[in-house]
């Protein structure tokens, strides 16, 4: 675990966080600054530093994007739609380096995105 990493200190306990769901590998959690009425963060426990990190044929998306579905629709922001998203690098707005998908809903969202 790299200890200068803010989300693996969260995923150990050390950074609390408003956890709304955690399985082996998996874990989501509210957004300290959120940008919609959902906004939940969804991570591997393993530290990746982005998508560019996975190996082809790496299952952890379609796992962050299981979890993000199941707490779309158990938030009751499925029906009228939400937004995943996963900034990547500096010019992508990614300003943690350990993966994460962002859960925005309970708002209609605007595209393009700034
Ligand atoms: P990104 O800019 O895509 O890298 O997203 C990082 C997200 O992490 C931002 O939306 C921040 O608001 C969020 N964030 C930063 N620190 C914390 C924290 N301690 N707990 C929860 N979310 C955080
Ligand atoms: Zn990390």
């Amino acid at each position: 675990m790299p200890e200068d990493c803010l989300f693996c200190r969260i995923v150990s306990g050390s950074i609390p966080a408003t956890k709304v769901h955690e399985d082996a590998e998996t874990l989501a959690f509210l957004d300290i600054h959120p940008q919609a009425r959902t906004h939940v963060l969804v991570i591997p426990k393993a530290h990746v530093g982005s998508v560019l990190d996975l190996p082809a044929g790496s299952p952890v998306m379609a796992r962050l994007t299981e979890v993000a579905c199941r707490l779309a629709r158990e938030g009751k922001i499925a029906e009228s739609g939400f937004r995943l998203a996963v900034n990547t690098g500096t010019d992508g707005g990614q300003t943690v380096g350990h993966l994460h998908l962002h859960l925005l809903g309970g708002r209609r969202m605007t595209w393009p995105p700034g």
